[in-house]
Order: C-alpha cells, then sequence, then structure tokens
C-alpha cells in the first residue's frame, strides 16, 4: 500500500475528528452490576474508574479534553458507550479493563486494536457493480487502514511508556474498538488473576502510575497527529469557503 494513500487517509480520519482542542474519550470499562473481573477484594470496574479519573485529571492538566463514558460506578451498554464516543468525534478513545488468565502468574499490559477483517476484504470487489461503488469500497478500507494505523501508532507510544514492563499489542474483534470511528485501543492494564498484580492495582499510588504512563502516551501521540489535524482543518476551512 503506497504511503501517499494510507497518509491520506490518515488525513480524512483527522478531518472526520474535526475540532479546535484534542479531544480523548476514556471508556472505563464495566460498572454498576457488571463488575468485570474480581479475585478477593479486587474489582476490575471500581480500579479502571479510578485510574480513568487520574487519567482524565493529568490529561485536562495539559489542556487535552477529555469525556469519560461513565464517571460513577454506572452500568452501561457497549452500545452506548460508542455511541458517545462517535458522537463526540473524539480524536482518540481508550477503553481500560483489568485482566483476567487461567494461570495466576501471568501478569503485564495488553494493547488491542480493531482487526476490522470482515469489514475489509481489500480484494473482494468482484461483488460490486458500479465502478463508483467499487471507489467507495476502496476509501472506506482505506480510512479502516488509517484508522489502524493511527491505534497502532498509540499503542506503540504507550508501549514506549511503560518499556520497563511486560507488555503486548494485538488485534481482536472487540465491539468498543470495532464500532468506534475514531483510532481506538482498549488497554488491559494488568491481570487481577494475579494476586501480586491485583493488589498493586489496587493501590492509589501505581494507580496514579499508570495514568501518568497512559497521559504521556496520549501526549507523544497527540503530538505526532496535530500536524496532520491542523492540515485536514486548514483544508475543511478552505473548502467551506
Ligand atoms: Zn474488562
Amino acid at each position: 500500500m503506497p504511503r501517499f494513500f494510507i497518509s491520506f487517509f490518515i488525513m480524512l480520519i483527522c478531518a472526520h475528528t474535526s475540532h479546535a482542542q484534542f479531544r480523548v474519550i476514556i471508556d472505563p470499562g464495566h460498572g454498576g452490576s457488571d463488575l468485570g473481573a474480581t479475585r478477593d477484594s479486587f474489582v476490575e470496574s471500581k480500579i479502571v474508574l479510578s485510574i480513568a479519573n487520574k487519567l482524565k485529571h493529568e490529561l485536562e492538566s495539559e489542556n487535552v479534553e477529555v469525556i469519560l463514558t461513565r464517571d460513577n460506578d454506572l452500568h452501561l451498554s457497549l452500545q452506548q458507550r460508542v455511541q458517545l464516543a462517535n458522537e463526540k468525534k473524539a480524536d482518540l478513545f481508550l477503553s481500560l479493563h483489568a485482566n483476567w488468565s487461567g494461570s495466576t502468574q501471568v501478569s503485564g499490559f495488553e494493547f488491542y486494536f480493531a482487526s476490522h477483517q470482515k469489514k475489509s476484504q481489500l480484494a473482494n470487489e468482484s461483488h460490486l457493480a458500479k465502478p463508483a461503488e467499487i471507489i467507495e469500497k476502496i476509501k472506506s478500507d482505506l480510512t479502516l487502514l488509517g484508522r489502524q494505523k493511527l491505534s497502532l501508532d498509540f499503542s506503540l507510544q504507550a508501549q514506549q511508556q511503560i518499556a520497563d514492563q511486560k507488555s503486548v499489542i494485538r488485534r481482536a474483534p472487540f465491539y468498543v474498538i470495532e464500532n468506534t470511528t475514531m483510532p481506538a485501543v482498549l488497554i488491559e492494564v494488568g491481570f487481577i488473576s494475579n494476586r501480586r498484580e491485583a493488589k498493586k492495582l489496587a493501590s492509589p499510588e501505581y494507580q496514579s502510575e499508570i495514568a501518568s504512563l497512559l497521559a504521556k502516551s496520549v501526549l507523544s501521540y497527540k503530538q505526532k497527529s496535530t500536524p496532520l489535524k491542523e492540515k485536514s482543518d486548514k483544508k475543511l476551512s478552505l473548502n467551506e469557503k
């Protein structure tokens, strides 16, 4: 895929999310009766809410606009989370979770972004009759690719920030990252099934540490993507004249 095309469609994504301030949606997973993963007194929905609030605070002090999908112990459907993010035309969507494994030894971060494998069947255009439909299909595939590239960019920035901890980057068809229309990453901040890590995750100090690492990742991602956003904003305002 020529780099030019990917850049062009990344610009289109930036144009889609056009507003002055960099806007991040932070989505603390689960909530209300849906506790997520639990072990002893450690509860995923509470841990990720607390990290999300700290991350919001850190980012707002750096002039980033932050919207939380929930700011208390509330139950939200996956559809409601996606709808909010899409309506607000965020520049970045981060869903926070804590992990569970059958093995009590597994630990570390995981970053997931969408695979879009069903939506994007690059080679399969033979069923489309009209040339215009084929072009639309190509455009939509390239937009998905651009979004995937930006989601990977964020994950790599975050991985760099937590270089002293175990982390992996993967693609998966999770609803909130498949259906949001902006770069989106689901972050598993550690394993509740690992007693040592669960204890750490529940401590306000470690939660602040995670929030600050993620804030740094957002800021360096923002710095990298801002020139593209400015370029597309300029193009939009020219088109509006
Ligand atoms: Zn979860």
